[in-house]
């Protein structure tokens, strides 16, 4: 069930309109001047996405970065291969170091 936006060519004012269906008849008499005739005009749209649309859309590069950073760790290693690399925030701060050990 759609809304849609007119406005009215006479006094310009802009009204929502909810329809019963696209098929519905477009209404006629502006209700800020009760006189003028209406025009529907293109509105923004807002859509969802699930999670799984979003990640369809991530772009390709980023699943070859991944691979690739996955593939610089070392088989069957320790599964706190990355994690050990890492530096706490207070503690790289602290002495100006990156966050992360190359
Ligand atoms: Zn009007």
């Amino acid at each position: 069930m759609p809304i849609y936006e007119y406005r009215c060519r006479d006094c310009g004012g802009v009204t929502s309109v909810f329809l019963r269906s696209m098929n519905s008849p477009d209404p006629t008499d502006c209700p800020a001047c009760a006189g003028g005739v209406l025009q529907r005009i293109i509105s923004r749209v807002a859509y969802l996405q699930s999670e799984s649309d979003k990640l369809a859309q991530l772009d390709p590069k980023y699943h070859k970065m991944v691979d690739q950073a996955l593939g610089q760790a070392p088989a069957n290693s320790d599964p706190d291969f990355h994690l050990n690399k890492m530096v706490p925030f207070s503690r790289a701060k602290e002495r100006g170091e990156p966050y992360f050990k190359e």
